[in-house]
């Protein structure tokens, strides 16, 4: 039987083995020295069992369930979320970088901000330059409202016809 002196570094070495010996059974059969430490050190045995009872512990341990009323409250903030996106993408880009970034990080994203208007000022100018587009495309909105702005006139217009044509018809003509 090797006697093994309680020194301070065989308990710290004791010590770094603990969790391994306490996941895995078989930990102590491929180390008989830790083990052997672990029969002869009082102290040792102590936090071993300390450890297992905290494992155990953990192992007890459940999630609390969250209140019934967590996801309708959830969904409730994000519908208000929802609805008060329409601020614009740029200004909440905007803000986002301003307030939700580190105060040492403001000045980097202030530079690269700079760099992207300065490219894209550039990439525009270059494109207007190159292909000397002078009206700018309507977009399919515009063109959108152009169709109903017609459909409006056109029924306003048969409207106009259509009352003057039965004033026409309905003119009481006084016959006496
Ligand atoms: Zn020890």
């Amino acid at each position: 039987m090797m006697t093994e002196p309680n020194t301070t570094k065989n308990c710290k070495t004791c010590h770094t083995h603990l969790p391994d010996l306490l996941l895995d059974s078989e930990y102590a059969a491929a180390h008989p020295e830790i083990a052997g430490h672990m029969d002869t050190c009082t102290p040792c045995r102590e936090e071993f069992n300390e450890l297992r009872a905290t494992y155990a512990l953990l192992d007890d341990f459940r999630a609390p369930e969250p209140s019934p009323f967590f996801d309708t409250r959830l969904h409730a903030r994000l519908r208000e979320e929802v609805a008060a996106q329409p601020e614009g993408m740029w200004e909440r880009m905007r803000s986002f970088l301003l307030f939700s970034t580190g105060r040492s990080f403001r000045p980097a994203v202030a530079g690269a901000l700079a760099v992207v208007l300065a490219v894209g000022g550039a990439s525009v100018a270059g494109l207007h330059g190159f292909r000397g587009i002078a009206a700018p495309q309507p977009s399919s909105a515009v063109n959108d409202l152009k169709v109903l702005d017609n459909n409006v006139s056109a029924e306003q217009q048969m409207g106009q016809l259509l009352d003057q044509s039965g004033a026409e018809d309905e003119d009481p003509q006084p016959s006496t």
